[in-house]
């Protein structure tokens, strides 16, 4: 397709030049004065492929999605283990710590960022130790030690020692009701969630380069920047928590008087742009919702990412289970 609907994301990015700035420092022991690209501080997997310790469809062939950054150690010690601290990226609220190997993330830590331009949260795994004062609610500055960096996960040894790293993410949370639509879903029946909306797959990750190569940044614009790939039409029961939380990605129409949404989707399934719709919005069709258009060039990625199914026309499993999860309040 063609036309505006995606140009005007575009347009709206550049006006989202706000003077406020959001400080972020390194979260490992690295010095970033002296990192002169990823190489300097990327973690590939077993590939080899520098590239597979970065973001985006980098693992698998480019079949899987890596929401985050993998950043390799600065030192260990004689067993071989890292011993960099990992600190806050930048000042927040501890929001989740789990401490136990019961999941991919191993001994991980999530805070949030209610001061930034958008409250984004900050993902820390895999450490090897957990800074023991930690706990829901603790305010911290940027720089502040969160533990040592380790390579923990559904045990000890699932990512081997030499490949140990912190897998750091940015991102948003798609659903406060993250937990209804888990124990909704019949393929979640054998699999505990232990980790509340705090489980990663209630949390979508945006690019952390831009943010923690300069000291500081306007987060807002940073996420705004985002290319849209994809948008949607949805006529949920209630208006979506995630909607009501980043009030900043409203583009238009009111939400008190909204039948439906319009919502711009990044190609990575970031819900980015939301325009509220009345009932007479010729937009708005039949049903909980539709896909309304791609925008052509990101169609291989879209599919790739499995936003659309394999023929690339109709929405695939990655884009129905975020909207799955951003109307968990609907149920
Ligand atoms: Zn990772």
């Amino acid at each position: 397709m063609t036309g505006g609907w995606f140009q005007r994301a575009s347009c709206l990015g550049l006006l989202a030049t706000a003077a406020t700035a959001t400080e972020f420092v390194w979260p490992t022991s690295l010095d970033r004065s002296q990192l002169r690209g990823p190489e300097d501080y990327l973690q590939p997997t077993e590939s080899k492929r520098l590239e597979s310790g970065g973001f985006g469809m980098v693992r698998d062939d480019g079949h899987r999605f890596h929401e985050g950054l993998d950043i390799r150690p600065l030192g260990r010690n004689k067993s071989g283990d890292p011993t960099d601290l990992v600190f806050s990226a930048t000042e927040g609220v501890v929001a989740y710590v789990n401490p136990r190997l019961n999941g991919a993330y191993g001994r991980y830590v999530v805070m949030l960022h209610p001061r930034a331009e958008i409250p984004v949260y900050t993902l820390y795994a895999h450490l090897a130790a957990l800074q023991p004062e930690l706990k829901p609610g603790l305010v911290l500055g940027a720089g502040k030690v969160l533990g040592v960096m380790g390579h923990s996960s559904t045990n000890e040894t699932a990512i081997p020692r030499d490949r140990a790293h912190l897998h750091f993410e940015v991102g948003l949370m798609l659903s406060a009701q993250f937990q209804a639509w888990y124990d909704a879903d019949a393929d979640n029946r054998n699999l505990p969630n232990h980790h509340g909306a705090f489980n990663g797959q209630n949390l979508i990750g945006l690019d952390p380069t831009p943010l923690l190569t300069r000291s500081s940044s306007n987060v807002l614009t940073v996420l705004r920047s985002q290319p849209v790939a994809l948008a949607i039409t949805l006529r949920p029961k209630r208006t979506p928590d995630f909607i009501t939380r980043y009030p900043a990605l409203l583009k238009g129409g009111e939400v008190a008087t909204a039948a439906g949404w319009y919502v711009e989707f990044s190609w990575q399934g970031m819900p980015i742009g939301w325009t509220a719709l009345k009932a007479s919005d010729p937009r708005l069709r039949p049903g909980a919702w539709s896909l309304f258009g791609v925008k052509e060039e990101y169609r291989p990625l879209l599919v790739q990412r499995r936003m659309l199914s394999a023929n690339g026309k109709a929405a695939g499993e990655t884009l129905i289970r975020q909207v799955d999860i951003l109307t968990a309040n609907s149920r």
